[in-house]
């Protein structure tokens, strides 16, 4: 039977400025690179890049789960529990690079994550004359009032052909939603993204029937269970995919290829490992979105060799796992 070794390194990152949404504040993006080796000294690499304010395994967690893994199989990747999906991902992806040849890079259009609040006012220039035209700006992190006058005064610096997703991450209430959407309704709003929390759906289904500007759900669908009951509850407007923390890429591409959804691929902050493996290999082997991809997050870091293409430099960049995890 084939199987691999497996060893792990982990990283942590810190950002450059801290990502303020209506989580909190998020300062430091740890992870885990993992690390295949077969029999005949193949070598496959994945990615482990848990976020817990979505609903995924935490950190140690997922060193603890992979600890007590044996020799990896095919097999023993299709038993890994629901609550692991950024193990999934990880350890599924790493053996599909293990087993399969290169990828070929791809070119996306890119939508690049502005800073929150008034600083968004500084950010967008730069990035629009270096080509950017889609932006994301989280809401939901000060008062309504004030976050509605920048929405005009960023759409009144914006120039034409400019496109806004707004990420409200699950933090308005009916009424703020309801007040976003009027004003959205009347300007280049891509779409509003997650306005209210995971278990409110039918109330953005109603949202969704209200106003012109699309829905998108994200913490509703982190996972690809989650994913599959707001469709079959009826859900077609935009699904968020974080493909590093959505569970097994398998299952994902079946039910992107049965159910022809409208996904915005999005990152949570991986490293090159996940990255190119999404991009490169996961992507271009589903049906083609119109939608720009949400990994326009480079700028949140400072210069790593996490983000260049050779991962054995990487992982020696790396400590490995530290005996208690
Ligand atoms: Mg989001």
């Amino acid at each position: 039977m084939h199987s691999a070794r497996l060893e792990l390194r982990s990283y942590r990152r810190p950002f450059r400025q801290p990502l303020k949404t209506y989580h909190g504040l998020w300062s430091l993006r740890e992870g885990i690179v993992l690390k295949l080796t077969d029999d005949e000294g193949r070598v496959g690499w994945g990615e482990i890049a848990p976020i817990v304010e979505f609903g995924t395994e935490s950190m140690g967690q997922a060193i603890q789960f992979c600890r007590s893994l044996p020799q990896i199989t095919p097999e023993l990747i299709e038993q890994i529990p629901g609550e692991f999906p950024a193990c999934q991902f990880g350890l599924e992806s790493a053996w599909e690079t293990l087993t399969t040849n290169g990828a070929i890079a791809h070119d996306f259009t890119q939508c690049h994550l502005l800073p929150s609040g008034a600083n968004a006012m500084l950010t967008w220039q730069p990035l629009w004359q270096a080509g950017a035209r889609t932006f994301k700006w989280k809401i939901g992190v000060a008062p309504l009032n004030e976050e509605l006058n920048l929405l005009e005064n960023l759409f009144g610096a914006l120039p034409a052909g400019a496109q806004l997703r707004l990420d409200a991450n699950g933090g308005l209430s009916w009424e703020a939603a309801c007040e976003w959407l009027q004003v959205c309704d009347r300007y280049p709003v891509e779409f509003l993204e997650q306005p209210l929390p995971p278990d409110q759906l039918s109330e953005m289904l109603q949202l969704r029937d209200r106003y012109t500007t699309p829905i998108a759900l994200d913490e509703s669908v982190t996972t690809l269970d989650q994913l599959e009951f707001c469709h079959q509850q009826g859900w077609r407007g935009i699904f968020v995919i974080k493909a590093a923390i959505a569970g097994s890429p398998t299952r994902l591409r079946q039910i992107c290829q049965e159910c022809q959804l409208d996904v915005v691929w999005s990152s949570a902050f991986e490293t090159a490992i996940a990255r190119q493996y999404i991009l490169n290999t996961l992507i271009p082997s589903l049906p083609l979105s119109e939608r720009a991809i949400g990994f326009g997050v480079k700028s949140w870091f400072a210069n790593s060799v996490l983000d260049q293409p050779e991962f054995e430099e990487i992982w020696r960049s790396l400590e490995p796992v530290s005996a208690r995890g």
